[in-house]
């Protein structure tokens, strides 16, 4: 099998739009490739060079541990296949078991050896790479920074990647590897958003509402309640789509739409364009008139989060370890829920987090004395903390009321206004902050203290909270962190280094949603997630990347590029995206 028949491979995930097929051919359905028979029959004579009749089912094959991923099987003229491992559409048809006896026209059915023959070739990506090694808390990035300016990044044949190094040490051992010479732009690892919001993909401009409560109450509730109609939805879910491949935003954690429909589009449209997605439908069970809406009864709220939790959880793989779709518990905040809810999603949680399951929230996002978010949350619940709410200690007097939310797959976002207690029960829970200064600026909530939460020992990433950000590209994120930090007062002001502003836009995005044994960085055997920055489309930018003054000290030459990188970065210069090896595309 040469090369070009394992691109084609590939061409079937994009399904309808071969022209030799007919629509219906081949489409996704839940997770499922489906298949007529005649592009069976096609697929079997031009990719796999055998026919139908030469391949032999392996009824007797019944270790149905390695078979978790779904059935194969034929019923009339339909063949259906889920597949295990999405990068190849369906060629990975060797991990999946027969359908119970569905055997319609092919009685047959054998496939050997696929992941070898059907293997992506190698790649070979050069440039100046940008990474931090190994697994560093923040305090410890600039100590693991890697940077190779004359830099080769091969990606194996699973989407991995074999090495990262030096392009002149680069081993003789990729004779067919196919060659992307970058040279003059970066590699960087693909940034993580670990909170941005799909249904205000259209509301990153929302003036007229004032802080927090005002601007969701004026702007942000009308705004989403739009997505009820199932067209504007699905035409959303194609911008967030391009936005993120636009972005280099190769994993986030999305706040989702309050309606199924909607949640289905982005999912589908996600799953297209390769990108990496944990995401959930907004939970409200109260609020005021204009989030009406999005409200619902008690029930419904628990229902519709668990459907969609079975709908899409790992849906593309069958496998949340494996899987690039995945489903988060999202109840907007506390102020959206009640009691009954909280003690609700509990028990929901504690159902499904063996599964993988995600929590996603705000947490003290607003402190305006007496009426802002923090003290509004506070004295509604009577509870000690905000984060006790979330803590299962939700009744009066911070009693235990049901189940905590918290853990290792808990991403709250904000995090401003915390008080030490609940730094610490972050940290020791595994819980994850995502960082939101363009957010705060704009909503005007203040600035997590750097120091003081990066002491507690919480895991931080970044998010840009589209619609309270008006920026998608992480890079302006880690910008605007830096700005913030370095103007708190006294001393807690501080000059963050480019190696913590990378940690939080990418490895510790990862290490927040509980992936990053899988991608974050350029370690060997990761899964190769990866943004191409090229600066030469951009002149003033790519002119003071040459031309400004850099230290003797190599170092510190190398910080100050980073740095520069970092601050400079604008959508224009992501020229390309890779996730899992293979290039992010928006429909
Ligand atoms: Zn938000």
């Amino acid at each position: 099998m040469d090369l070009n028949t394992v691109r084609e491979v590939v061409l079937v995930r994009e399904r309808t739009e071969l022209p030799a097929w007919q629509p219906g051919d081949a489409f996704i359905a839940g997770g499922c490739w489906l298949l007529s028979a005649t592009v069976f029959q096609q697929i079997a004579s031009t990719i796999l060079q055998t026919t139908v009749e030469r391949l032999r089912l392996r009824q007797s094959d019944t270790d149905t541990s390695k078979f978790d991923t779904g059935a194969f099987g034929s019923t009339g003229t339909t063949v259906t296949g889920k597949v295990r491992d999405n990068r190849f559409g369906f060629a990975r048809l060797g991990d999946i078991q027969p359908a119970g006896g569905g055997t319609g026209s092919v009685t047959e059915l054998r496939i050997d050896d696929l992941d070898k023959e059907c293997s992506m070739a190698n790649q070979v990506h050069l440039g100046h790479i940008f990474h931090l090694a190994g697994s560093p808390k923040v305090t410890k990035a600039a100590a693991v920074l890697v940077s190779i300016p004359d830099g080769a990044l091969v990606i194996g044949d699973d989407g991995t990647i074999v090495y990262c190094g030096e392009r002149g040490d680069l081993p003789d051992e990729y004779p067919s590897a196919t060659v992307h010479d970058h040279r003059g732009g970066y590699l960087l690892p693909g940034f993580v958003d670990t909170h941005i919001h799909f249904p205000q993909t259209y509301a990153y401009d929302s003036y007229g509402g004032g802080p927090l409560l005002e601007w969701l109450n004026m702007c942000i509730f009308p705004s989403e309640s739009k997505f009820a109609d199932p067209e504007f939805a699905q035409q959303a879910a194609v911008e967030f789509t391009r936005r993120r491949v636009a972005t280099g935003t190769t994993a986030a954690m999305v706040f989702g739409s309050a309606f199924p429909h909607a949640q289905d589009a982005l999912f589908t449209e996600t799953q297209k364009a390769g990108l990496r997605i944990v995401a959930g439908r907004g939970i409200q069970t109260r609020g005021p008139d204009t989030a009406k809406p999005l409200i619902t009864s008690e029930e419904d709220a628990i229902r519709l989060t668990r459907e969609e939790i079975d709908k899409w959880h790992g849906a593309d793989t069958g496998d949340y370890n494996s899987a690039l779709l995945h489903v988060a518990i999202i109840p907007r905040f506390s102020l959206s829920v009640t009691t009954e809810t909280f003690k609700r999603l509990g028990e929901l949680y504690d159902d499904v987090r063996d599964r993988g399951v995600y929590l996603h929230s705000h947490l003290n996002e607003n402190n305006r004395p007496g009426t802002g978010e923090v003290d509004s949350t506070k004295q509604d619940f009577q509870v000690n903390s905000y984060l006790d709410t979330y803590d299962g200690k939700f009744l009066p007097g911070s009693k235990v009321g049901g189940s905590s939310l918290l853990g290792r797959r808990t991403i709250l976002a904000h995090c401003v206004h915390m008080q030490d207690v609940e730094l610490e029960r972050m940290a020791e829970t595994g819980s994850s902050v995502s960082h939101c200064p363009v957010s705060q600026l704009f909503l005007g909530s203040g600035t997590m203290p750097w120091k003081r939460t990066v002491a507690s020992g919480v895991n931080i990433s970044a998010g840009t909270d589209v619609g309270g950000g008006d920026e998608w590209l992480i890079p302006r994120v880690l910008g605007d962190a830096f700005k913030v930090h370095i103007t708190e007062p006294g001393d807690a002001g501080v000059s963050m280094h480019p190696a913590e502003m990378l940690l939080l836009g990418t490895l510790g995005g990862a290490r927040a949603l509980d992936m990053e044994n899988r991608f974050g960085n350029f370690d060997l055997g990761k899964e190769a997630d990866f943004v191409v920055v090229d600066p030469s489309g951009t002149p003033a930018l790519s002119a003071v990347l040459r031309n400004a003054v850099r230290a003797d000290d190599t170092e510190l030459a190398r910080d100050q590029t980073l740095f520069g990188l970092l601050m400079g970065i604008r959508e224009s210069w992501i020229t390309e995206v890779y996730v899992q090896g293979r290039r992010a595309k928006a429909s």
